[in-house]
């Protein structure tokens, strides 16, 4: 690929940002308390479009809330705003605000590219003809002219649609001044470790100079709960996927701060250690999104704040438990809640602060914890949206508690087990 100017990324990034734009000063608080416990990590302001839509928010909201938290705390370091999961018809509105863009293009995949691009990839690609060996590792990809084919009719196109929003961007906002992260994590199957080598060699062909790159891994990645799938079989993947981006950066000349990039990664406490372990042992880097988590924390905060705030996290609740079709259908494939084991909202009227938040918060190893409630308050923002001054109003009114939940939940559940000494 040839040499392109491009914002570079820092090694550690954890993708923060909140629904409601409240929470960037905790947020950072979190991230500051890491560097000052000596891990190396920068925040990463991060919304998507559905976020967005869902809540009428905009781009610049978020963007205000990423530098009014730097100006509070006089964070010296830096930091990025995300655009996240755009395409071309959504990018516009996040032109001025954002200098990281994930470049969704997950529903171009699996779709037939044009005859010739895909004939000159494969022919590019003969030169792989048999077992490429990764220098260094036990790694083995399959890579001949049969998988290169079946990886261009899976990928070509999506990666020429990542072009094509790339070089829209590029024209606007001039390519030093972003990042460019790749997203294909919102579809059906996994991509194996053979399909990340063909996605970047089509990346580097295509001019893209790609810094975080996000595969679909093995396993559910359900929002705001912890992972669900054979852990030995994402460790093999993991770290096959991390001799993949090393051995890519030298093969096509990509950045060498290319990294992986984890969606809906937050609270996936059984993977952290695992993750830690390789990153230590490939000296790799890492992007981790976690915004859903913020959300959680911010019910947590005020159902412990008592009174108003308790009230509001049960009408949340309820609202959601009401409108259940309506708001888990955006996020089918990234939820599992088991209708039946839900609590039933007349019960949950009677709650104290101590049931409501042991019920929600992530703690595993309490009893009373429960991933179906956690799942169904994930997509309850919306109820929390329509309250509009009401929801606004308390969480300021309880801000020191909130914001003591949401920088703990992200500094010790979430950076220290990722990015700290392996425990
Ligand atoms: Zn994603």
């Amino acid at each position: 690929m040839p040499s392109i100017p491009f914002l570079e990324i820092t090694k550690y990034t954890i993708g923060v940002g909140d629904r409601f734009a409240h929470q960037g000063v905790a947020q950072l608080r979190a991230v500051q308390q890491a560097r000052e416990a000596g891990l190396d990590v920068h925040p990463v302001w991060n919304k998507s479009n559905r976020e967005h839509t869902i809540i009428h928010s905009k781009p610049d909201d978020l963007r205000a809330e990423a530098d009014t938290a730097v100006a509070a705390l006089d964070w010296k370091e830096p930091y990025y705003v995300d655009a996240d999961h755009i395409g071309l018809k959504t990018v516009d509105g996040f032109i001025a605000a954002s200098d990281f863009y994930t470049l969704d293009v997950a529903d171009f995949t699996g779709k037939t590219p044009g005859t010739s691009a895909a004939a000159e990839f494969v022919h590019d690609m003969e030169r792989y003809d048999g077992l490429i060996s990764i220098p260094g590792t036990t790694v083995r990809l399959d890579a001949n002219a049969t998988t290169a084919r079946a990886a261009a009719d899976k990928f070509l196109l999506a990666v020429q649609e990542a072009g094509s929003i790339y070089r829209h961007v590029c024209k606007q906002k001039g390519a030093e001044n972003f990042v460019t992260e790749v997203s294909m994590d919102e579809t059906d199957t996994p991509q194996t470790p053979a399909e990340l080598f063909f996605i970047l060699a089509m990346i580097a062909r295509e001019g893209i100079p790609i810094q975080t790159i996000a595969p679909k891994f093995t396993g559910r990645f359900n929002k705001g709960v912890n992972y669900v799938g054979d852990l030995a079989q994402f460790e093999k993947e993991f770290d096959e996927d991390l001799c993949v981006i090393a051995f890519s950066i030298r093969e096509f000349n990509l950045p060498g701060a290319l990294k992986l990039s984890v969606h809906s990664g937050s609270d996936k406490f059984s993977l952290y250690p695992i993750i830690n372990r390789l990153l230590k042992k490939h000296d790799a880097g890492l992007h981790v999104k976690t915004a859903g988590t913020t959300w959680l924390e911010e019910v947590i905060g005020l159902a412990e704040a008592g009174g108003e705030g308790l009230e509001i996290a049960k009408a949340v609740y309820a609202g959601a438990h009401g409108r259940f079709d309506e708001l888990t259908a955006p996020y089918a494939t990234v939820i599992d809640i088991a209708k039946e084991r839900l609590p039933a909202p007349r019960d949950v009227v009677g709650w104290t602060s101590e049931q409501f938040v042991r019920a929600l918060r992530h703690v595993c190893s309490d009893p009373a914890y429960n991933p179906n409630f956690r799942q169904l308050i994930h997509v309850g923002f919306k109820i929390a949206a329509e309250m509009g001054q009401r929801y606004l109003g308390a969480l300021k009114a309880s801000e020191a508690i909130i914001g003591r939940n949401v920088t703990e939940n992200l500094l010790e559940r979430h950076i220290k087990p990722i990015f700290g000494p392996a425990v």
